[in-house]
């Protein structure tokens, strides 16, 4: 890559603008690895990005070079790959069978289906509904109702790691489930 800067000024290992801001999208720890080093390098590398992101149509204001870096990168990166990198990504709407009740769900549509609307039973996949970013995999089971923003939401627990989240209640949930909840026994 062309470039006139001295090896000492280039924490980053001599990398373009276009190729640091690719790296710093390959994921969060990446983003903020490369932030940080920015941050604390050489001014104009930040120049150089918002120049490199201008050049492929991303409308930076005037003042946005004295951003922090993680800022202009993000910008940079353009709107694909910060969906990609958000807490709440592409949620995955997927049909699934039970485990608890063995009926066959469809996806929720408006809504994502992250528990079964039969008998109320989730999977600890989701941090946040359709991202299945927990690993932990573990059994949910509804343990009270709760309200959150104006919504009825149902509260999980997971079996396996003990996690609770919970989950906006759907338009086709069992009522007779959702009333169930505060009768279930102890888990
Ligand atoms: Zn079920
Ligand atoms: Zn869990």
């Amino acid at each position: 890559m062309a470039s006139s800067r001295s090896p000492e000024n280039r924490p980053l290992a001599g990398l373009s603008a276009a190729e640091l801001v690719a790296e710093a999208a390959t994921n969060r720890p990446a983003l903020k690895r490369i932030a940080a080093a920015i941050d604390t390098g050489d001014p104009s590398i930040k120049s150089d990005i918002v120049d490199h992101a201008r050049s492929i149509g991303i409308d930076l204001p005037a003042d946005a070079e004295t951003w922090p870096a993680k800022r202009i990168l993000r910008r940079a990166m353009g709107r694909e790959a910060v969906a990609r990198q958000r807490s709440n990504p592409i949620a995955r709407d997927e049909p699934f069978q039970c485990w608890h009740c063995r009926s066959d769900v469809a996806p929720g549509g408006s809504r994502v289906r992250d528990h079964c609307p039969h008998c109320l039973r989730s999977l600890h996949v989701d941090v946040v509904p359709g991202d299945r970013a927990a690993e932990c995999g573990g059994d949910m089971h509804p343990i009270g109702l709760n309200r959150s923003h104006g919504d009825d939401t149902i509260v999980y627990q997971c079996v396996r790691c003990g996690t609770t989240h919970q989950v906006v209640v759907h338009a086709d949930d069992s009522q007779r489930a959702l009333r169930a909840i505060i009768n279930l026994p102890p888990m």
